[in-house]
């Protein structure tokens, strides 16, 4: 396995940052998940579109134009000889002292992973998964955009670790005024008679990539889709609950703290979705 760290491929065991680096430190930089499915990488303009927004947000410069860096992403996919992968894409604020100023950091670190994922088990796609939902609660979106993908995801962890205890998959943040947002690394649909529903992103979801293609695909195969948001009784007694994300895909979702969606097993609409969005992503992405 080759990384790429600031200008090397290197071995994963001398794949190193220092102690250090801001992002070590402070959690300051900001990531990038995409996929790569059957040789292509999927939708990777829009990653890196968001990737330079984040950046862009908060005042971190990357050290290479964006053609430069898909070059690289893309010379790292096809160094590692791998068909189908998740990439993580990660720049931090690089190496400074103690302080927190981030004026003392010389140069952004650069490191591009790739490697197989399965965040969830084969078999729970044709199950669906059990979720809760959570205390940790969304940070508010005039505090930090979630739109921005930073180093800082705590919250995301903190809801993880709420789920395993619970004992279950994945589990759900509200957000502030108690509205759903989303999970911990996914966006959440509904389905109740026939239409759709998703958080908008002022709720504080991050309007994720793998939910905008879900978004289509659905217009596309003639289905209400409305970005509202709603509560966690809307949840327990919807037709269909389902996640999606570039590392989740789209799984649905039978179980909401403790009240069963629908029959208890994945529903159609969400059957429908991820059999298209699953052929779709060999078709889209960018060999
Ligand atoms: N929400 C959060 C907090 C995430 O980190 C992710 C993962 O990127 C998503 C949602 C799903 O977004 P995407 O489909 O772009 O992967």
């Amino acid at each position: 396995q080759w990384i790429y760290l600031n200008g090397h491929f290197v071995t994963k065991e001398d794949a190193k940052v220092s102690v250090y680096d801001h992002g070590f430190l402070y959690g300051d930089g900001i990531f990038e998940g995409i996929r790569v499915y059957s040789g292509n990488v999927y939708r990777m303009e829009e990653h890196m579109d968001r990737l330079y927004q984040s950046g862009k947000s908060i005042l971190l410069q990357i050290p290479h134009t964006q053609e430069e860096l898909t070059g690289l992403v893309l010379e790292t996919v096809a160094r590692n000889n791998i068909k189908d992968a998740y990439i993580r894409l990660v720049i931090s604020r690089g190496i400074g002292d103690l302080g927190l100023d981030p004026y003392n950091c010389k140069a952004p670190s650069v490191v591009i992973i790739v490697e197989p994922l399965a965040i969830f088990p084969k078999h729970l796609y044709e199950t669906g998964i059990e979720i809760v939902t959570v205390a940790t609660r969304r940070n508010r979106p005039d505090v930090l955009s979630p739109m921005v993908k930073s180093l800082n995801y705590l919250n995301n962890v903190l809801v993880r670790i709420e789920a395993h205890l619970a004992n279950v998959n994945e589990a759900l943040m509200l957000n502030d005024q108690g509205y759903v947002a989303e999970g911990s690394a996914d966006n959440v649909f509904i389905v109740k008679k026939g239409c759709i529903y998703t958080p908008p992103g002022y709720i504080g979801a991050l309007e994720g990539i793998t939910r905008s293609a879900i978004i289509e695909i659905a217009k596309e195969l003639g289905y209400e889709v409305k970005e509202q948001a709603f509560t966690r009784h809307d949840v327990y007694v919807a037709d269909e609950v389902f996640l999606t994300g570039t590392a989740a895909e789209v799984i649905a979702v039978i179980k909401v703290d403790g009240r069963t969606i629908g029959e208890g097993v994945p529903g159609e609409t969400t059957k429908k979705l991820l059999k298209v969005f699953r052929k779709k992503v060999v078709e889209d992405g960018v060999p």
